[in-house]
Protein backbone atom coordinates (compact mmCIF):
# COMPACT_ATOMS: atom_id res chain seq x y z
CA UNK A 1 0.00 0.00 0.00
CA UNK A 2 1.04 3.19 -0.81
CA UNK A 3 1.84 6.18 1.56
CA UNK A 4 -0.77 7.95 -0.25
CA UNK A 5 -3.34 5.57 0.20
CA UNK A 6 -2.85 4.60 3.56
CA UNK A 7 -3.52 8.58 4.66
CA UNK A 8 -6.65 8.73 2.60
CA UNK A 9 -7.61 5.71 4.53
CA UNK A 10 -7.17 7.90 7.74
CA UNK A 11 -8.89 10.49 6.67
CA UNK A 12 -11.81 8.61 5.72
CA UNK A 13 -11.32 6.77 9.17
CA UNK A 14 -10.89 10.33 10.73
CA UNK A 15 -14.01 11.76 9.11
CA UNK A 16 -16.49 8.72 10.06
CA UNK A 17 -14.97 8.78 13.56
CA UNK A 18 -15.97 12.42 13.88
CA UNK A 19 -19.57 11.98 11.90
CA UNK A 20 -20.27 9.49 14.63
CA UNK A 21 -19.51 11.47 17.55
CA UNK A 22 -21.31 14.52 16.06
CA UNK A 23 -24.36 12.28 15.36
CA UNK A 24 -24.76 12.08 18.94
CA UNK A 25 -25.56 13.79 22.24
CA UNK A 26 -24.40 10.80 24.49
CA UNK A 27 -20.85 11.93 25.37
CA UNK A 28 -20.20 8.12 24.54
CA UNK A 29 -16.95 5.83 25.18
CA UNK A 30 -14.34 4.71 23.01
CA UNK A 31 -15.80 1.70 23.18
CA UNK A 32 -18.92 2.45 21.74
CA UNK A 33 -17.91 4.50 19.14
CA UNK A 34 -15.83 1.83 17.73
CA UNK A 35 -18.78 -0.63 17.56
CA UNK A 36 -20.44 2.51 15.68
CA UNK A 37 -17.00 2.79 12.85
CA UNK A 38 -16.98 -0.82 12.55
CA UNK A 39 -20.32 -0.97 10.68
CA UNK A 40 -18.71 0.67 8.14
CA UNK A 41 -15.24 -0.15 8.25
CA UNK A 42 -15.07 -3.63 9.61
CA UNK A 43 -11.84 -4.07 9.98
CA UNK A 44 -11.14 -0.86 11.66
CA UNK A 45 -9.32 -1.60 15.62
CA UNK A 46 -10.27 -0.13 18.62
CA UNK A 47 -6.59 1.70 18.76
CA UNK A 48 -6.90 3.45 15.52
CA UNK A 49 -10.11 4.59 17.02
CA UNK A 50 -8.30 5.93 20.44
CA UNK A 51 -5.35 7.37 17.89
CA UNK A 52 -8.35 9.23 16.05
CA UNK A 53 -9.46 10.57 18.83
CA UNK A 54 -6.73 11.96 20.43
CA UNK A 55 -5.89 13.54 17.22
CA UNK A 56 -9.23 14.92 16.79
CA UNK A 57 -8.87 16.06 20.35
CA UNK A 58 -5.70 17.71 19.77
CA UNK A 59 -7.28 19.36 16.25
CA UNK A 60 -9.52 21.13 18.51
CA UNK A 61 -12.46 19.42 16.83
CA UNK A 62 -13.97 17.10 19.78
CA UNK A 63 -13.20 17.46 23.65
CA UNK A 64 -12.23 14.69 25.80
CA UNK A 65 -14.53 14.37 29.36
CA UNK A 66 -11.97 12.90 31.47
CA UNK A 67 -13.83 11.57 34.69
CA UNK A 68 -11.15 10.80 37.44
CA UNK A 69 -10.94 6.83 37.00
CA UNK A 70 -13.84 5.94 34.82
CA UNK A 71 -13.38 5.62 30.85
CA UNK A 72 -12.98 8.85 28.71
CA UNK A 73 -15.98 10.23 27.43
CA UNK A 74 -15.84 12.01 24.13
CA UNK A 75 -17.85 15.25 23.01
CA UNK A 76 -18.44 16.12 19.55
CA UNK A 77 -19.34 19.47 20.63
CA UNK A 78 -16.14 21.28 20.78
CA UNK A 79 -17.47 24.89 22.25
CA UNK A 80 -17.03 25.35 25.59
CA UNK A 81 -20.74 24.42 27.71
CA UNK A 82 -21.32 22.70 30.78
CA UNK A 83 -22.65 19.31 31.78
CA UNK A 84 -25.25 17.54 34.14
CA UNK A 85 -23.98 14.08 35.14
CA UNK A 86 -26.90 11.92 36.45
CA UNK A 87 -25.52 10.38 40.00
CA UNK A 88 -28.15 7.31 39.08
CA UNK A 89 -28.42 6.38 35.56
CA UNK A 90 -24.53 8.35 34.98
CA UNK A 91 -25.80 9.83 31.44
CA UNK A 92 -24.03 12.82 30.66
CA UNK A 93 -26.30 15.91 30.06
CA UNK A 94 -25.56 19.03 27.94
CA UNK A 95 -26.58 22.10 29.74
CA UNK A 96 -28.38 25.02 27.76
CA UNK A 97 -27.00 27.62 29.85
CA UNK A 98 -24.39 30.23 29.12
CA UNK A 99 -20.84 29.51 29.42
CA UNK A 100 -18.93 32.08 32.12
CA UNK A 101 -16.35 33.71 30.37
CA UNK A 102 -15.72 35.63 33.20
CA UNK A 103 -14.86 33.09 35.39
CA UNK A 104 -11.54 32.39 33.39
CA UNK A 105 -10.64 36.42 34.76
CA UNK A 106 -12.07 36.44 38.04
CA UNK A 107 -9.70 33.18 38.89
CA UNK A 108 -6.78 34.94 37.15
CA UNK A 109 -7.61 38.08 39.26
CA UNK A 110 -8.19 36.83 42.49
CA UNK A 111 -5.52 33.84 42.55
CA UNK A 112 -1.76 33.46 41.67
CA UNK A 113 -2.87 30.71 38.72
CA UNK A 114 -3.20 31.58 34.90
CA UNK A 115 -6.25 30.08 33.95
CA UNK A 116 -6.59 28.77 30.20
CA UNK A 117 -10.11 27.19 30.82
CA UNK A 118 -12.56 25.92 33.58
CA UNK A 119 -15.04 22.62 33.14
CA UNK A 120 -17.80 23.12 35.83
CA UNK A 121 -20.05 19.47 35.64
CA UNK A 122 -22.80 19.40 37.62
CA UNK A 123 -24.44 16.47 39.75
CA UNK A 124 -27.20 15.07 41.03
CA UNK A 125 -30.70 13.19 39.16
CA UNK A 126 -31.78 13.99 35.59
CA UNK A 127 -35.25 14.38 35.02
CA UNK A 128 -36.14 10.57 34.08
CA UNK A 129 -34.32 9.49 37.41
CA UNK A 130 -36.55 12.22 39.20
CA UNK A 131 -39.76 10.16 38.50
CA UNK A 132 -38.31 7.09 39.51
CA UNK A 133 -37.00 7.65 42.33
ZN1 LIG B 1 -30.57 9.74 35.36
MN1 LIG C 1 -21.36 18.07 25.83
Amino acid sequence: MSSSKAKHRMTKQRKLILEVLRNTNTHPTADWIYEQVKKEIPNISLGTVYRNLRLLSEMGKIQVLDFGSSYSRFDGNSHHHYHFICDNCEKIYDLDIPFDEKLNEKVNNETPFLVKNHRIDFTGLCPECQKKI
